[in-house]
Formats: structure tokens, C-alpha cells, sequence
């Protein structure tokens, strides 16, 4: 098998695995009892504190351990709007996490809702921004990076346009972290998502940043954990693996992680841009992950590509979701302002630091053979005949 959908989720680390062992085994402590066992527990999760807000530049009591990444994208949401009773206007982006998109929508028509347009190439226009925040504007939400691009959107800019106009900023990192150095220490970001599938840690753990000062509301209440912020016993060994996995990023980029990444993506792509006609890269080549390549080819449904590719082993993502048993367009494409064509035959590449560059070779051959395939069964165009669902 090669697995090239880092961006969906990653393997669980085996340092990451190492390290959360104890706690699954004999460090069963609940860390809010004071005997030894419990304090074993508590330090565990002081030390992984540490280790994630170093990922981020961050202090440690300005770091919230959470469930996931929609958690902490949902938290970010509530709070401001809980500790702002006044304001109820949110501004987001149109190529948002369905974690941000939906629970904001949920609020309606209490909350009104303003998604900042992106151009073809994935990125929103930081003027738009600045003219869209009125004085009940309550956050500023705008992803570090996207999940199916890859683009990356001018966040610093954003977090100090919104914090000059005097409204709280928020950002989903969930699929930036790990993959390109982040840093919240500009003093302009007042909260950041963070989800430890997505570098190395298991499911089922996430962290909010909160910088120091900032008004907060817990979603969750109920016991005082994680300094009233968030209630219920916390999830040791998955906080011990998040707090690994966080280090071993740190480690990672420091040591060019990120130019490690580009380099196994642009071979593939290279492959694939060389050996396919009607190959598309959508978005900017300029301000994207370096773990991702999101591509269209022309005449080749990408649920068709998915099915034969999956046959020969190969884990990618395409695009679109399949819902009632037919293939929609991805709105995020559709957001660029790309045809539903090109959206329905676009697919996403992702890596890890856990791929080598014969498997990107393995790879492109797999799907070089497999366009040719398909165009062969289908040549006027004229629909799939594989059928995807
Ligand atoms: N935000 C982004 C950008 C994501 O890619 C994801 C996961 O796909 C999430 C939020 C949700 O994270 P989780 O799966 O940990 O809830």
C-alpha cells in the first residue's frame, strides 16, 4: 500500500505510540487525584502542555487540550460570541472546515455570517477583510491552510488587520501544523485550532490556543480541567501523544522538514505533469503546503481515478464528497470559481515525512496508468463509465 492522503490523516508516529503506552498500561492516574499515580498523570500532561505550545511559539497555560479539530474550531466560535454578547457578526472564508462553516450557520439567524470570496487561486484578498468588519463584528475566523488545496491564506495579515479594527481573530491550523513552521508569538492571533491526527498523533486529540488575556468561554462545562476551560477527565494518553507528536514536528522543520516535504511532492508532480496532457494545478504554486498537490485532469472523473487507483493499492483523496449516491462538486472548487467539470475530475495528493521517493515514483506510475485506462473507455467525453458510487 502507499498512502499519499496525509492531508485526511496521518500514521500514528512510533515514538508518538512509545510514549502514550504507559498511560494505556500501568499510568492510569487520574490526574486531578493527589496521590502518586495521579500526579505521574499530571505531570505527563504539564510536560505535553510544553511540548505543544513550543510547536507554536506559544506559553503553556495559553494551551487548551480538546477532542479534535472541530472542537477546538467550535470552542474558538462559541466563546467569542459568548464573551462578546453585543457583537453577532462572524467573518470567515468561503473555502472554510464544514467546522467552522456549519457551527457558524447553525447560529443563524442569531449570527450573521460573512464568507470573504477567494480567487482562482485559492486566496482571499485581505482588503475584502478589512472592509467587511463592522463595529458587532465578533471574530475574524480564517484558515492557516486548506485541507484540499493546500493554499495558504495570508493569516498574519488578516490576524492584524482584524486586532487594528479591534476584533478577535481565530485561526483553523488543523492542517497547516506540522507541515510548515507556525508561530503565534506576533501577538496578533487570539485563538488557533490544532488537531493531532493530522501530525502524527491518534485521533481523538486536539489543543486550542488562547492567548493570555483573552475573554473565554468554555463550551464544555461541568469539573474544572484544563483551568476551567474545559470540562472532563482529561484524555492522558492521547494528550501525551499529541504533546510527542508536537515535538517531533518541531524537530522536523527545524530540520527542513517542510523543504523534505516539497521535494517528494514536486517529483510527483513533475510525473504526473509530464506524463499527462490536460493536467491542471489548481490554485497558487506560490502559497501552499509543501506536502500538497491538488490537480485536475481533464476527461478523467475523479471517482473513476479513485476506484482503479485503490485497485493497485495507492490511497488519494479526489475533491468531491459523494452524497445519496452521486459525486458533488467540491465547493471548495467551486469557490475558485472552477466549472463542476473540473472540480468533479480534480484530486488531491498529500505526503508525509513517512514517504520515500520510490514510492512517489510507484505512485505516479500507478496513476499515469490509470488515466490512460480511463481515457481509452471513454474517449468522446461523454460521461463515466466506471461508475464511481
Ligand atoms: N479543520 C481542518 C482544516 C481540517 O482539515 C480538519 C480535518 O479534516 C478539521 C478542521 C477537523 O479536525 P478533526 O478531524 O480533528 O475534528
Amino acid at each position: 500500500m502507499i498512502y499519499l492522503d496525509n492531508n485526511a490523516t496521518t500514521r500514528v508516529h512510533e515514538e508518538v505510540a512509545a510514549a502514550m503506552a504507559p498511560y494505556l498500561g500501568e499510568e492510569y492516574g487520574n490526574p486531578s487525584t493527589g496521590y502518586p499515580l495521579g500526579k505521574r498523570s499530571r505531570e505527563a500532561i504539564d510536560h505535553a502542555r510544553q511540548q505543544v505550545a513550543e510547536m507554536i511559539g506559544a506559553l503553556p497555560e495559553e494551551i487548551v487540550f480538546t477532542s479534535c479539530g472541530t472542537e477546538s474550531d467550535n470552542a474558538a466560535i462559541a466563546s467569542a460570541l459568548a464573551a462578546q454578547p453585543g457583537r453577532r457578526h462572524l467573518i470567515t472564508s468561503s473555502v472554510e472546515h464544514s467546522a467552522i462553516i456549519l457551527f457558524a450557520k447553525a447560529l443563524a439567524p442569531e449570527l450573521e455570517v460573512t464568507e470573504l470570496p477567494v480567487s482562482a487561486d485559492g486566496l482571499i484578498d485581505p482588503r475584502e477583510l478589512a472592509k467587511a468588519i463592522r463595529p458587532e463584528t465578533a471574530l475574524v475566523t480564517l484558515m492557516w491552510a486548506n485541507n484540499e488545496t493546500g493554499i495558504i491564506q495570508p493569516v498574519l495579515e488578516a490576524a492584524q488587520i482584524a486586532h487594528e479594527a479591534g476584533v478577535l481573530f481565530h485561526t483553523d491550523a488543523v492542517n497547516a501544523a506540522g507541515k510548515i513552521p507556525i508561530a503565534v508569538n506576533g501577538g496578533n492571533i487570539d485563538m488557533l485550532s490544532l488537531s493531532g491526527h493530522k501530525f502524527h498523533a491518534p485521533k481523538g486529540v486536539g489543543a486550542l490556543y488562547l492567548r493570555r488575556g483573552v475573554p473565554y468561554k468554555p463550551l464544555l462545562s461541568g469539573g474544572g480541567q484544563e483551568d476551567g476551560r474545559r470540562a472532563g477527565t482529561e484524555a492522558v494518553p492521547q494528550i501525551v501523544a499529541l504533546g510527542k507528536a508536537a515535538e517531533l514536528a518541531r524537530h522536523r522543520l527545524a530540520e527542513n522538514g517542510a523543504e523534505k516535504l516539497a521535494e517528494l511532492r514536486d517529483l510527483l508532480e513533475e510525473r504526473l505533469l509530464g506524463a499527462i496532457d490536460g493536467i491542471h494545478r489548481n490554485g497558487t504554486a506560490e502559497y501552499r503546503l509543501p506536502n500538497t498537490s491538488h490537480l485536475s485532469i481533464d476527461n478523467v472523473p475523479a471517482g473513476d481515478l479513485l476506484i482503479l487507483t485503490a485497485e493497485k493499492g495507492l490511497c488519494i483523496s479526489s475533491g468531491s464528497a459523494c452524497s445519496t449516491g452521486k459525486r458533488e462538486p467540491s465547493r471548495i472548487m467551486q469557490a475558485m470559481g472552477h466549472s463542476d467539470e473540473r472540480a468533479l475530475s480534480s484530486i488531491r495528493l498529500s505526503v508525509s515525512s513517512m514517504n520515500n521517493s520510490d514510492e512517489i515514483n510507484q505512485a505516479a506510475d500507478i496513476i499515469i496508468s490509470a488515466v490512460e485506462k480511463i481515457r481509452s473507455l471513454r474517449p468522446q467525453n461523454n460521461g463515466p463509465v466506471i461508475v464511481a458510487e
